[in-house]
Parts: structure tokens; C-alpha cells; sequence
């Protein structure tokens, strides 16, 4: 039996064989037999997904936040992870580059991911709305429920076990329309067998650095569960193996 002492790259491909289903992986035949290729193909498969996702969505003009974006910013990451982040919407950085959270709100979601040994690349990160909101507004509560179809479609791929919700707007869109972020952050919420935790949004955090050590404190408690995934995951594998 393996057990990853951190978040390692082993727990990750465990991880990964497990969501491609354990009996997929018998079926393979003997110690893995063509599992190199299978969870290459696998990859493939879930990177299609995404990437037939964006060219479909890429002239998306379903609700008003087509009309001033530049361009959609559907998400980037690791399309096996367990963890998916879910902001508000783009900013202006995000909707100039094509990639979520890399203005100075993704630097500090970076800091933290770090601090929290999770490396972003190992993870998936999106946003509620795939457009930028002019002067970086929330999004109505109409552009929200116009595009959490897309987001859907990215569950679906992605299938992850736990759901990091940064800011009110995706808490109200994914956990509670009712729900206050000041006063639902740092507690889990478990929906149909996926863990839901709503923090601040690191925009928030930036204009206020005294809420940073909630947020720290939610932080550790999504690296734990995470550790958690990973390690059930790689408990399973050793048992395969
Ligand atoms: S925010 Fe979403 S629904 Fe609205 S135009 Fe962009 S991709 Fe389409």
C-alpha cells in the first residue's frame, strides 16, 4: 500500500486511474498492461472534451457579456483533478491572455495554492461567468444562470470531488442563492457525493488583508481534503497493483 506523505505526483496518477474506474483498469489485463496508453487516450479523451467545450462556447452570445469581452476564458488545468476552483468572472488581465486568475488576484490565489501545497497546474480553475464583466462588476444573478450551463458541461468532464467556490457569486450560484460569503466561508457543503467549500475571493482578500487568515484557515482545510482524495485514491491503486 503507497500513501503520499504530500501532495505528490503519485496521488495525482492514482487519483486519475481511479476516476477512470478501477474496473476500466482490470479490464486492461495483467499489472496495468496498456495502462500507460489508457490513461494517455483518457487524457486525450477528457482534453476533447474541454477543447470541443471552448470551440463550441468560443462565440457564445447567450447573455450581454459577449458584447465587451475579448474573449471567452472557459478555464485551464488538470482535467482529471479531484479539486476545482470556481471564481466570479474574468478580469481584465484574464480576458486580454485567455486564462483565469493571472492579474494580481491570481498571483495571490497562486501564493496561497503554494502555501497549501497544491500546485495549480495539478488542479482545474474556472470561473461562474466565462466573460468579463464590464469594470469587473459581479455578474448578475441572469448572466450567472445563463452560463452555469457551460460550467456543467466542465463538471461533467472533469467530474471533481471537491468544489472550492471563491467570492459570493459562485457561493450563491453553486451552494446557497441566499448564502452570505462572510458567513458561510470555511464550512464544507456536500451535494450528490461533491464537497463544496466557499472562501473569500482573492480580490477581496487584496482590499481586505485582515480577512487573509480566514482565508489561510480555509486553505488548510481544502489541502487536507485534498490530501484526503489523493490518498484514498492511491490506497485503492496499491490494492490494484
Ligand atoms: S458569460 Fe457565458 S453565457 Fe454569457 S456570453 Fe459569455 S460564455 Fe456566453
Amino acid at each position: 500500500m503507497r500513501r503520499p506523505t504530500a501532495l505528490s505526483i503519485s496521488g495525482i496518477a492514482s487519483y486519475n486511474e481511479k476516476v477512470m474506474g478501477n474496473a476500466s483498469v482490470a479490464a486492461l489485463g495483467q499489472k496495468g498492461e496498456g495502462l500507460e496508453q489508457y490513461r494517455g487516450e483518457e487524457t486525450e479523451r477528457m482534453r476533447m472534451g474541454l477543447d470541443e467545450l471552448y470551440h463550441r462556447v468560443k462565440d457564445c452570445a447567450m447573455c450581454p457579456l459577449h458584447l465587451r469581452r475579448t474573449q471567452v476564458v472557459l478555464g485551464e488545468g488538470n482535467p482529471h483533478s479531484p479539486l476545482m476552483i470556481v471564481g466570479e468572472g474574468p478580469g481584465a488581465d484574464e480576458d486580454r491572455m485567455g486564462r483565469p486568475f493571472v492579474g494580481k488576484a491570481g498571483q495571490l490565489l497562486n501564493k496561497m495554492l503554494a502555501a497549501a501545497e497544491i500546485p495549480r497546474e495539478q488542479i482545474y480553475i474556472t470561473n461562474i461567468v466565462k466573460c468579463r464583466p464590464p469594470g469587473n462588476r459581479t455578474p448578475t444573478e441572469e448572466e450567472m444562470n445563463t452560463c452555469i450551463s457551460i460550467l456543467r458541461r466542465q463538471f461533467l468532464v472533469i467530474r471533481p470531488k471537491i468544489i472550492v467556490t471563491l467570492g459570493s457569486a459562485p457561493t450563491r450560484a453553486l451552494i446557497d442563492p441566499q448564502a452570505k460569503i462572510t458567513r458561510v466561508r470555511g464550512q464544507w457543503v456536500e451535494k450528490k457525493g461533491v464537497r463544496f467549500m466557499p472562501t473569500f475571493h482573492p480580490a477581496y482578500l487584496l482590499r481586505n488583508p485582515e480577512a487573509k487568515r480566514e482565508a489561510w484557515a480555509d486553505f488548510q482545510q481544502i489541502r487536507d481534503a485534498y490530501k484526503h482524495v489523493l490518498a484514498q485514491a492511491d490506497h485503492t491503486a496499491g490494492h490494484i497493483d
